[in-house]
């Protein structure tokens, strides 16, 4: 698997990081994750905005210019030898003695590489409700994903997917996705902020049902109305948009994937810029 590390392409056995990297001993660093379909990636400028984002609001600062993210990029697609590969970036804030504030003299990390695109969620999902452990900054697309991973564990242990995570018996997001529902044909999905990732394709959604014609708000979306949805749907860049069938070992709607989710998913390829 090709692999990117502080100015070279190599393979990933050959990558040598320090264990003195803040993201190994803080997980003190963030991450993007990116799609390419077709050879080309999927909301590239979207994705790279936000990662500046990230690096901004954890006080990291951005160690490329914009054209060298993209030639990062592209040499990662072009070596890949995979037609559709999901690209990786982390920065850490780097190597640095054991000390939870550093000056901030320390290089940052760059650390990337190309994955397989998974293939574990297309014809509907299992979905459990969880109240959300997470900290109040899930704007950040932070690397330290222990509640994510817990979260994510515990819906394995319910045969479930995702787990959709409640604050104040309000919808925030799943451990790895957007929510969104639909009730009476239109589009609800909570609106942003620290609660939640800005996600790429929760974007595209909301563009393409602008486009479409049907009605998408960005609001408050409860407990009682996810429950009670026609449809439900999980968005991120490495699935698309997977519909939920069960919520909680209830069916959603009739218990397959809604008309509406057909009509979204069908297109989301042509949204790619
Ligand atoms: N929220 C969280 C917590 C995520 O981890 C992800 C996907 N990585 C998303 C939302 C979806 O974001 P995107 O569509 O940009 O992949």
């Amino acid at each position: 698997m090709t692999a990117y590390h502080d100015g070279r392409f190599l393979e990933i056995e050959d990558c040598c990081i320090s264990p003195l990297d803040r993201g190994f001993l803080f997980g003190d660093g963030v991450y993007e994750v990116m799609p390419v379909w077709g050879g080309r990636p999927f909301r590239y400028q979207a994705h790279i905005n936000r990662l500046a984002r990230s690096l901004e609001r954890a006080e990291i600062k951005d160690p490329y210019p914009p054209e060298r993210w993209r030639e990062v990029v592209d040499g990662l697609i072009e070596r890949s030898g995979l037609p559709s590969p999901v690209i990786y970036l982390q920065v850490t804030r780097g190597v640095a003695p054991r000390e939870h504030v550093i000056d901030d003299d320390a290089a940052p990390t760059v650390f990337a590489m190309t994955m397989p695109p998974p293939n574990d969620a297309a014809a509907g999902v299992a979905a459990i409700t969880a109240e959300d452990t997470r900290w109040s900054r899930c704007d950040i697309k932070s690397v330290s994903l222990l509640p994510n991973v817990l979260l994510r564990r515990r819906a394995r242990d319910y045969r479930a997917w995702e787990a959709i995570l409640l604050r104040d018996n309000c919808v925030a997001e799943g451990a790895a996705s957007n929510v969104f529902i639909a009730a009476g044909g239109v589009l609800a999905t909570p609106p942003e902020g620290p609660q939640l990732l800005s996600g790429i394709t929760r974007g595209v959604v909301i563009e393409m049902a602008a486009v479409c014609g049907v009605g998408c708000e960005q609001r408050t979306v409860t407990a009682a109305e996810l429950a009670a949805a026609d449809e439900i749907w999980l968005t991120s860049s490495t699935r698309g948009i997977v519909p939920v069938i069960t919520l909680d070992g209830n069916r959603v709607g009739a218990g397959e994937p809604g008309p509406l989710w057909k009509r979204f998913s069908d297109c989301l390829a042509d949204w790619c810029e």
